[in-house]
């Protein structure tokens, strides 16, 4: 079974809110348990920060805080068979004993306009900053509608500082959400190759959490890498809209659960077992268009598992990678190249980021 590499998963916000451990089976997407039966050998977790955390003083660095201590109890608990890997060097050989975590921020309203707070996160092992979720900030804007005068087009003089000492930190610019302009002056700031770690395909899927094939060039010029997302309403856009259709539905509005994270659970249960299966090819098909546009060395696999309600047929969860690999293969895909896009690409662009701060 080949080792994978997933470059984004919103699992962390499992073990804070819903007490998951994440080093056992748990009823969610990604876990360690199902994570071995699906080759994952290293996976980023993300500290995921919902918007309206931006709108209270101090709100966004708790829940961030909380989340990465949640990420310190997951390691302290599994030692044996889950590691914190703050250097990516350790990455670039696959550790089949134990599954590499990289810890990640997503949102950059989490270090509420303060470098120090920076500073503090990487302190704590953090080596990968998504600069914006859906959410604008006051020095980037995010691939959303919606921005008023306040919002700059792209990164702000501040932002640019950001994505600087970011190098200087040896934390990875991760550009999934980020606006066009953003993308480009984040390429341009950037000391390290960037990735996009769960963004489709803009050509086949028009939707602005995806990239365009000019977006995809440019990264791969850059030696950027793209992780394509299970995020079915991304990759279809029929799809899409039946989804839309679907969520107005009593079984979805129902779902229940006591808070946001739970809710998003139940309503993915809701959302798989009544609407039809959603292809795998379809995931398939956009890892293929990535590799024509950005070639084999700049695609890599984003799913956002425990971010998303609904999945692909055989990708419900972190137990199915090898069946979007088999399927890649049948479709032409040679085993170099999809040692690639399962695991070594990602596992490069975060060693070379976490090597700018090594070489200071
Ligand atoms: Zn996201």
């Amino acid at each position: 079974m080949l080792p994978v590499f997933d470059c984004h998963a919103d699992a962390l916000q499992r073990a804070l809110d819903l007490g998951h451990d994440l080093g056992q089976e748990t009823h969610g997407h990604l876990d360690l348990v199902r994570g071995r039966r699906g080759g994952l050998a290293a996976v980023v977790l993300t500290a995921w920060i919902d918007g309206p955390y931006a709108e209270e003083p101090g709100a966004a660095k708790r829940r961030t805080n909380a989340l990465l201590d949640a990420a310190d109890d997951l390691f302290a608990r599994h030692p044996e068979s889950l590691c914190q890997v703050v250097d990516g060097a350790r990455l670039l050989e696959p550790d089949p004993s134990r599954l590499a975590c990289v810890l990640a921020i997503e949102g950059g309203h989490a270090i509420e306009d303060d470098l120090d707070q920076l500073d503090h996160y990487a302190g704590r092992g953090v080596r990968v900053m998504t600069l914006t979720w859906n959410n604008h900030l006051s020095w980037a804007r995010s691939c959303r509608d919606g921005a008023g005068a306040a919002v700059p087009e792209g990164l702000s003089d501040f932002g640019v500082r950001v994505v600087e000492r970011m190098g200087e930190l040896g934390m990875l610019v991760d550009l999934s959400h980020a606006g066009e302009r953003t993308f480009y002056d984040a390429l341009e700031a950037a000391v390290a190759p960037p990735m996009v770690s769960h963004s489709g395909c803009r050509a086949l899927s028009d939707h602005p959490r995806n990239v365009t094939d000019d977006q995809l060039r440019a990264l791969a010029q850059r030696g950027g890498v793209l992780g394509i997302p299970f995020a079915t309403a991304f990759l279809d856009e029929d799809e899409r809209r039946a989804e839309q259709a679907f969520r107005k539905t009593e079984a979805y509005r129902n779902a229940g659960g006591d808070n946001a994270t739970e809710r998003l659970l139940l309503e993915g249960d809701a959302i798989q077992s009544g609407m039809p299966p959603f292809p795998l090819e379809r995931v398939a098909d956009h890892v293929l268009h990535a590799l024509e546009v950005a070639g084999p060395r700049h695609v890599a696999l984003g799913a956002d598992f425990d971010g998303i309600d609904r999945r692909p047929a055989g990708l419900e969860d972190a137990s199915g990678y090898p069946a979007l690999l088999e399927v890649l293969g049948r479709r032409g895909v040679d085993q170099e190249t999809l040692g690639l896009v399962a695991y070594h690409n990602a596992a490069r662009a975060i060693a070379e980021a976490t090597a700018t701060a090594a070489a200071r």
